[in-house]
């Protein structure tokens, strides 16, 4: 394989093809053998399910060169299970987990020379999805489905240091109550645009939502989940049924309590709370956490304490020790760093 030669310290999030992809299909009430290709296009029939009724689930995960040179995942069993989840609220067909670690595995290995380099501080995110193939016109789930799996090379969410941002309170709401907010599908996100091109069009990073039944308790953003620090240092994460289970939430919230030594209160966030708290910030696999310095809601603005010059001391740490862990430099708990070798 030839070297790639890419800018490594320029590369945003953004998409490129690269090597080979994974692709199974499931037909005749089976899935049949994965295997890598090199076409990066998905041939469709018009009437497909994924095109007509939107059935669709999908994970992100990132691939990472560690300080000592080891190629690594973090805890993608814990993807696999999720898109389990997410598949079965859409009548979908499972991807075996098997099957949905082998994926991994073989794209990061195919792949390894579009893996940034440690020093870049970079990574290949990874997007596993599972998409309906068989021709539906009356409403009901297809019968034919493809999994498949790409990479693609993405940069430090933080090149250009770490800045809060300010996030609005959204007058849409993200996931009815007993709806789909729980699990990682894409109808989620098409439902999301517009309130997040609201959110920008007035100048703000991201949508607070609160939820969609009293609107007074806090659920998350698009995309990550919040995080809460009070002033005497406890973390605090919001629960509710219509927010996505965050892996990165969960194993911050594993790191507060059996590394840092933290007091951890997992539980309904009243929106009424929020300027209380001394930190805030946002979590997901893209930045791991983002510091939010202000809170907007329809002219009233809510200050975090920590500011808007840097991310406060607690949220701080607690990043330093979910990527000390991700890039081999600090021991985590058993299991959560996969090496591909
Ligand atoms: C993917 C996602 C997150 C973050 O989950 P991670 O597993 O931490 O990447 C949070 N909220 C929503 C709505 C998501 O889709």
């Amino acid at each position: 394989m030839t070297k790639v030669s890419l800018d490594w310290s320029s590369l945003g999030f953004g998409y490129m093809p690269i090597s080979k992809r994974y692709v199974a299909t499931y037909k005749d009430g089976k899935w049949g053998p994965g295997a890598l290709t090199d076409d990066p296009t998905v041939p469709l029939n018009e009437c497909a399910g994924i095109l007509q009724y939107c059935q669709q689930v999908f994970e992100g995960l990132k691939a990472y060169k560690t300080k000592d040179g080891r190629t690594v995942t973090f805890r993608p069993d814990q993807n696999a299970k999720r898109m389990v989840d997410s598949a079965k609220r859409i009548e979908m067909p499972p991807v075996p987990e098997a099957m949905f670690m082998e994926a991994v595995d073989e794209v990061v290995r195919a792949n390894k020379d579009w893996i940034p380099p440690f020093e870049s501080g970079g990574a290949l995110y990874l997007r596993p999805y599972l998409f309906a193939t068989g021709s539906v016109i009356g409403v009901k789930p297809a019968d034919e489905y493809q999994f498949r799996l790409f990479g693609t090379p993405v940069g430090n969410y933080f090149k250009n240091g770490v800045k809060p941002i300010t996030i609005c309170v959204s007058d849409f709401d993200r996931a009815a109550p007993r709806g789909t907010g729980h699990i990682k599908a894409g109808l989620n996100y098409a439902m999301s645009l517009h309130a997040y091109m609201t959110a920008h069009a007035k100048g703000f990073d991201e949508n607070m939502y609160l939820d969609p039944a009293t609107r007074t308790y806090v659920e998350e953003t698009g995309g990550a989940n919040f995080l809460f620090v009070t002033k005497d240092g406890t973390l605090v994460t919001p629960k509710s049924d219509s927010i996505l289970p965050s892996i990165t939430r969960r194993s911050l919230i594993t790191i507060a309590e059996d590394m840092l030594g933290m007091k951890v209160e997992h539980r309904p966030v009243a929106f009424s709370e929020v300027a209380d708290f001394a930190e805030a910030g946002l979590c997901g696999t893209a930045a791991v956490i983002c510091p939010v310095g202000r809170v907007v809601d329809h002219g009233k603005v809510i200050d975090i304490k920590s500011g808007m010059d840097e991310m406060g001391p607690v949220l701080t740490k607690l990043y330093k020790t979910l990527r000390g862990i991700q890039m081999g430099e600090i021991e985590g708990p058993k299991g959560w760093i996969h090496e591909v070798k």
